[in-house]
């Protein structure tokens, strides 16, 4: 299978910078065996998709509306992401979660509208810090997948990418061990199976988590993890060929 970097710009750059990166990133590109993929804020994405339209670089949105169309002020449709280049969309982020009060009711939704409007999701789970002290993380997290998976149909493994994301590990420089990573990818391949049956060992899973080129390679060789989906470190274009250059 296939490794996945996905890069979360989070809310950073201009659609001008975002091309004007594009292009030193395409200059600079090495030969990797990975699908590279840039989940950038949605007004950046008709640019980005013009400037790589010859590029292997996949493009993605950080967030999707629930509903198809009509009155949602503020929103942006799966056929409006899939007009302007998106292939995948980010769904569940914990800042999502977090600042804008997203349930897993909410997030199986959304990957719901992302896959009947034609888009990939990547379906964020993870535990925050008090739930890992207390060595409750397995059970958390499953239970997040599960609710997040609720009302995604079973139609193949590609139709989704579950993204494994400690809250504890996002933008603090802490990184959850190779083998912490690698133990919670088993276990959610477990449950994937509980759901997905005979699609599960096709499932992507990544990590992120302040994940960076020094320690991809560690974390990606773990049997389960099948990328990474990365913030800080893919704000730069050195960084993010150091992170290709590693898979
Ligand atoms: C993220 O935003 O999904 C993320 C993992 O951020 P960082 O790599 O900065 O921890």
């Amino acid at each position: 299978m296939k490794n996945l970097l996905a890069l979360n710009w989070k809310m950073n750059k201009t659609p001008s910078e975002a091309v004007q990166w594009a292009k030193e990133l395409r200059a600079a590109l090495p030969q990797t065996s990975a699908e590279l993929a840039i989940m950038a804020p949605a007004i950046a994405l008709q640019g980005l998709s013009l400037e790589l339209k010859d590029s292997p670089v996949k493009l993605g949105a950080q967030d999707i509306s629930a509903h198809e169309s009509g009155a949602y002020t503020g929103e942006i449709s799966a056929a409006m992401l899939k007009d302007v280049g998106a292939m995948y969309a980010v769904v569940g982020h914990s800042e999502r979660r977090e600042y804008h009060g997203e349930s897993s009711q909410i997030v199986a939704a959304k990957a719901a509208a992302a896959i009947a409007g034609g888009l990939v999701p990547i379906i964020c789970v993870g535990e925050g810090l008090d739930v890992r002290e207390k060595g409750e993380q397995v059970a958390y997290t499953l239970d997040q997948l599960r609710d997040s998976l609720s009302q995604v149909p079973v139609l193949g493994a590609d139709q989704i990418v579950i993204a494994y994301e400690p809250v504890w590990a996002i933008g603090t420089g802490k990184t959850a061990t190779a083998a912490d990573a690698g133990e919670m990818a088993d276990a959610i391949r477990g449950a994937l199976g509980g759901l997905y049956r005979e699609y599960a060992d096709g499932v992507r899973i990544l990590y992120g988590g302040s994940v960076k080129p020094a320690n991809i390679a560690e974390i990606c060789a773990q049997t389960n993890v099948n990328g990474a989906l990365v913030g800080g470190a893919s704000l730069d274009v050195a960084s993010v060929v150091g992170l290709a250059a590693a898979l």
